[in-house]
């Protein structure tokens, strides 16, 4: 890891259920991994909570995981979300609609249940909002 590189997983999920994600103090620019400075003008890079909803642009569901320590998860929908607030990140979908993903669904960060070192997400919080995810 290069010097002065953050040491944690990006984003980090703050206690309430918000992001903590860095943000340009010059252009704005939100770095989708963890950065030292701004990719785009070299600014400094402060942290910044969003909340944690998103969009789902991109996904694959995976049928066979490479490790056997995920075959418990299977089949595990892997999506491109982008924040609403923030940069594009690889996660993936908890809950038993999860292959019901779709590009232009609704995710919401999940705070509990999660598997994976990733921040993870429900699909469309409004059917899965039953109580688990808070
Ligand atoms: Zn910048």
């Amino acid at each position: 890891m290069a010097a002065g590189a953050p040491d944690h997983v990006y984003p980090q999920l703050a206690p309430d259920g918000q992001l903590i994600i860095q943000r340009c103090a010059v252009c704005g620019r939100t770095p989708s991994f963890a950065r030292v400075r701004c990719p785009g003008c070299f600014g400094p890079l402060k942290e910044h909570l969003i909340d944690g909803y998103g969009e789902i642009i991109s996904f694959t569901v995976v049928y066979r995981p490479q490790s056997p320590e995920f075959a418990l998860h299977v089949p595990i929908v892997v999506v491109q979300v982008q924040l609403m607030d923030g940069p594009e990140i690889i996660s993936s979908l908890l809950g038993d609609s999860r292959l019901q993903a779709h590009i232009g669904a609704t995710v919401r960060i999940a705070t509990r249940e999660t598997w994976s070192s990733l921040p993870q997400f429900w699909l469309d919080p409004d059917v899965e909002d039953d109580g688990r995810c808070e």
